[in-house]
């Protein structure tokens, strides 16, 4: 019954004048606390879609980001502006991105005038895409986009690329015409046989053309209702892809740069002077002259920031950390069996506190069979990555693969 009512009535305004005050309703003793309490469970809870067994992952991306900057872009469908919105949200979304990805990089294009245009270079700074990101925000929005341009660029962007990293374009994609130089089907065929995975954002309408790129390239295509399904939109985005078949499996050398230059100790004079060196990743700007940074152990060029790519010698420079931000991908927590709460246990697990009656639902690990919280549960999930009550018990902790 209740579905059918939810199906009936798919757009707000279809519903007519809606009494929202009607649905809060007090309990016996007169206080709103326990639906306030659940309604804030059922906003948290997000639905963890739990991964069938161990597969293999793209950990290594290169993301190309598209945004359209077409006439498209200046409707107020979303808040202020479709543009604004999207320039916010890729905010947070290169910053998540970065954080799930360390290994990663990614590039930002901008699709203007029938044109497709680099605004970032393919790279591992969080701060330079950013900062160019925002200085968008004044742009004059005008003209039609070109899907193929675009598509043509990701392709002669990505085709050098090694063959063993994920190499990806997502289109944030306003308009609802394509104005191209050509055949979009031939293109669309060569990013498919060079196994690069186009994924859309699609912001108005589904459009054909979109859908048939994205089912031909392996990629996802999902329209946003409003700005709140647009940021779970781009966030799924940030999560490692399963590998592709097309996709080699090689081994990649990588160098973990000390942070320090070495210090001459038996001469304390000569410590007065720092040699003087240059970031190579600021070289460009003029900046990043002397001062701190990490030494390629092979070449001994200087980066202020990691992950980066040695520009000298190439090799893949990394942090310990890094790898280890990246693990959690490879063996993710279990999702929780949720339960309703009729006493099954006293107290979380976790954060130790007491369940009370505002506790509509409890959450059992599957693996240690401890009771957790809605908040720890969320936590758990999306944060942590680790099951407490399974990190306390070495034989559950080991999570090897099931020989079976
Ligand atoms: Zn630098
Ligand atoms: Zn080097
Ligand atoms: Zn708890
Ligand atoms: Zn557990």
């Amino acid at each position: 019954m209740a579905d059918d009512e939810q199906d009936s009535k798919e757009y707000r305004w279809e519903t007519g004048y809606e009494k929202t005050w009607e649905a809060i309703k007090e309990d016996e003793d007169g206080l709103v606390e326990g639906l306030v309490a659940e309604f804030a469970q059922k906003a948290a809870r997000k639905a963890v879609v739990a991964r069938r067994g161990p597969v293999r992952l793209g950990m290594m991306r290169h993301v190309l980001v598209a945004v359209d900057c077409s006439e498209a872009m200046n409707s107020q469908d979303l808040k202020p502006s479709r543009f604004l919105c999207t320039l916010k949200l890729l905010e947070k979304f290169i910053e998540e991105y970065f954080d799930q990805n360390p290994l990663s990089q990614l590039g930002l294009v901008l699709m203007k005038n029938k044109r497709a245009e680099k605004l970032t270079e393919l790279s591992g700074n969080v701060r330079k895409h950013i900062k160019s990101l925002q200085g968008l925000t004044d742009m004059a929005l005008s003209g039609e986009p070109s899907l193929q341009n675009t598509l043509e660029f990701a392709g002669r962007v990505l085709k050098p690329l090694p063959g063993h990293a994920s190499r990806e374009l997502l289109v944030l994609f306003a308009s609802l015409t394509t104005c191209d130089p050509g055949d979009i089907t031939a293109t669309i065929q060569s990013l498919k046989t060079e196994g690069i995975r186009c994924s859309v954002i699609g912001l108005a309408a589904e459009v054909r053309i979109c859908k048939k790129l994205c089912q031909d390239t392996g990629g996802e295509y999902g329209v946003v209702l409003d700005d709140v399904h647009y940021r779970s939109l781009l966030l799924e985005y940030t999560s490692p892809p399963p590998r592709a078949r097309a996709l080699d499996a090689g081994l990649v050398k990588m160098g973990f740069p000390h942070s320090a230059p070495p210090v001459n100790q038996t001469d304390p004079g000569a410590n007065a002077d720092p040699p003087i060196t240059v970031c190579m990743c600021h070289l460009e700007d003029g900046e990043g002259v002397g001062g701190e940074g990490h030494l390629c152990p092979q070449c001994r060029s200087k980066y202020c920031s990691l992950p980066a790519q040695c520009r000298t010698c190439g090799l893949t420079l990394a942090s310990a950390p890094h790898l280890a931000r990246s693990y959690h991908h490879l063996f993710p927590v279990e999702p929780y069996e949720e339960l309703a709460n009729e006493g099954q246990a006293q107290y979380c697990f976790a954060c130790l506190r007491n369940f009370t009656d505002l506790d509509k639902q409890v959450y059992r690990c599957t693996r240690c069979h401890e009771f957790y919280c809605w908040e720890c549960e969320s936590v758990v999930s999306t944060t942590l990555h680790v099951c407490p009550g399974c990190s306390s018990r070495p034989h559950l902790y080991q999570r090897l693969p099931d020989a079976s």
